[in-house]
């Protein structure tokens, strides 16, 4: 199937690894221009050190200058045709334990400055009556994971903003979805269960297999399996896809 999609251009936040690495890859390998940014530009120098069609950025998403500036520097082009909202997720906590500046200083860069982004550069995109909004969320906001509670409370803020803007530019042919991993094997996903190791003291490869147990799927997925959806939801094909929440989790959560 060809995606249709090469030479449009690309903004993929929180690009240096991860999910965000592995969707600027495979957004590159269909000829598209990513913009990957990340706060360590050098990381993402060397993943892409073969890439021409591969720029790094550097930003920080919870400094509103700094996210300003990209937005600029995206502009005194032609600004970009896909945005792919992603980022750090928050430390792990209870509800109980998160105060009220954890909550302000999460949202900000994990919620607010993508929101501010994506409306600077929706003009450009209504322009050419095309673009694609796709927002990295998590199994979370369909089934809250426990001891997430700042993951579960923003990211749910990111699919009541997603799904309101879908129906805001649907007409103008741009879609804005969201997808939320599972469990895909990243980096993250390590640290996160080196963190419920300690907890609990529990041996790591013990928590990862109690978890992947719970998994349909009966494995953690790979970067690439994630990335593909993202690619074909980036695409000129999924143009009749939009305020959709999408899965890509082997089957973890459990509701229908
Ligand atoms: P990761 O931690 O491996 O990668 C996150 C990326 O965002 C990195 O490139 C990191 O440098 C960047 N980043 C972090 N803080 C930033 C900031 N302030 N400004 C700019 N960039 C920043 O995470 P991942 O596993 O790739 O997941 C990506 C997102 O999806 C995270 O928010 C994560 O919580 C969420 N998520 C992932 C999974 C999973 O299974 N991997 C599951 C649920 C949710």
């Amino acid at each position: 199937m060809d995606l249709q999609i090469s030479g449009k251009r690309a903004v993929v936040l929180g690009a240096s690894r991860g999910l965000g690495q592995a969707i600027a890859k495979g957004l590159a390998a269909e000829g598209v221009t990513v913009f990957a940014a990340a706060r360590s530009v050098d990381k993402i120098e060397a993943w892409s050190a073969d890439m021409d069609n591969v720029h790094a950025v550097q930003l920080d998403l919870g400094d509103l200058a700094q996210v300003d500036a990209t937005i600029d520097m995206l502009l005194e082009g032609e600004g970009v045709d896909i945005i792919i909202n992603n980022g750090g997720g928050p430390p792990p906590g209870t509800a109980q334990s998160a105060g009220r500046s954890d909550w302000v200083s999460h949202f900000e860069a994990m919620a607010a400055n993508l929101f501010h982004m994506t409306n600077r550069l929706l003009p450009k995109m209504k322009e050419r009556n095309w673009g694609r909004v796709i927002s990295i969320t998590s199994s979370g906001v369909e089934q809250p994971i426990p001891n997430l509670a700042l993951s579960n409370g923003i990211r749910a803020a990111v699919v009541g903003w997603s799904k309101t803007l879908a129906n805001e530019v649907a007409g103008d042919g741009i879609t804005v979805n969201v997808v939320m991993p599972g469990r895909i094997h990243t980096e993250r996903v390590d640290e996160l269960d080196a963190a419920a190791s300690k907890r609990t003291e529990t041996p790591v490869a013990e928590v990862a297999s109690k978890s992947r147990a719970t998994i349909p799927a009966g494995r953690y997925g790979k970067p690439e399996e994630f990335a593909d959806v993202v690619t074909f939801l980036a695409s000129e094909r999924a143009s009749y896809v939009t305020g959709s929440r999408i899965r890509i989790d082997g089957g973890a959560i459990k509701s229908i």
